[in-house]
């Protein structure tokens, strides 16, 4: 669970143990103009909640680890790691408070994209445009007549030949017996009147 700490200027500090690393994120500015500066410290994992400190020199971050204590110093928008214990007598302890989360990258001014592109992952299940053959990898397929095609597999329905639909429609003279058009009016064999 990262922590909070409110410095009281607009800035806050926020403080994260992931892993052995200690990461601090001091965020300022309003709304809109935020600035952040993070640093990771390895430091181990903490063994009690961090606890800030307002020196003369700044604030002053501690961390307990099983190691030992780890100090931060803190100065606007930048930070150390001290070499030796501050001596923190006269040092005014601040309260520091647990958060669900640290201001994420979602501040960064590029990211307000991300929403625009849930549709990435259907990219490859794309509603069919009925009418349009469509293409995918070696599969082709159109509709109406419904066909397809698969390297060298084709696969035809609907509209069958054209010829067998036309002969049923074919006539014969009932005189000769020859095959004549349904719209002929007289036998091209005989002459006799069809109609
Ligand atoms: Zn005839």
């Amino acid at each position: 669970m990262p922590y909070v700490c409110e410095l009281g200027t607009g800035q806050k500090i926020y403080l994260d143990n992931q892993g052995s690393q200690t990461f601090v994120t001091i965020a300022s500015g309003s709304p809109g103009q935020q600035q952040q500066a993070s640093n990771g410290f390895q430091t181990g994992t903490w063994t009690s909640p961090p606890s800030m400190y307002r020196t003369e020199n700044g604030v002053v971050l501690k961390i307990e680890t099983a190691q030992g204590e780890h100090f931060v110093q803190l100065q606007g928008s930048s930070m150390s790691v001290m070499g030796q214990t501050p001596s923190l007598g006269s040092a005014q302890q601040m309260s520091v408070q647990q958060v669900s989360s640290t201001p994420a990258s979602s501040m960064k001014p590029m990211e307000p994209m991300k929403p625009m592109e849930p549709m990435k992952p259907m990219e490859g299940m794309k509603p069919m445009e009925p009418m349009k053959p469509m293409q995918m990898g070696s599969m082709q397929m159109s509709m109406n007549p419904m066909e397809m095609r698969m390297g060298n597999m084709e696969l035809k329905m609907g509209s069958s030949s054209s010829s067998e639909s036309e002969s049923g429609g074919r006539k014969f003279c009932s005189n000769c017996g020859a095959t004549v058009k349904p719209d002929d009016r007289f036998c091209g064999s005989c002459g006799h009147q069809l109609h």
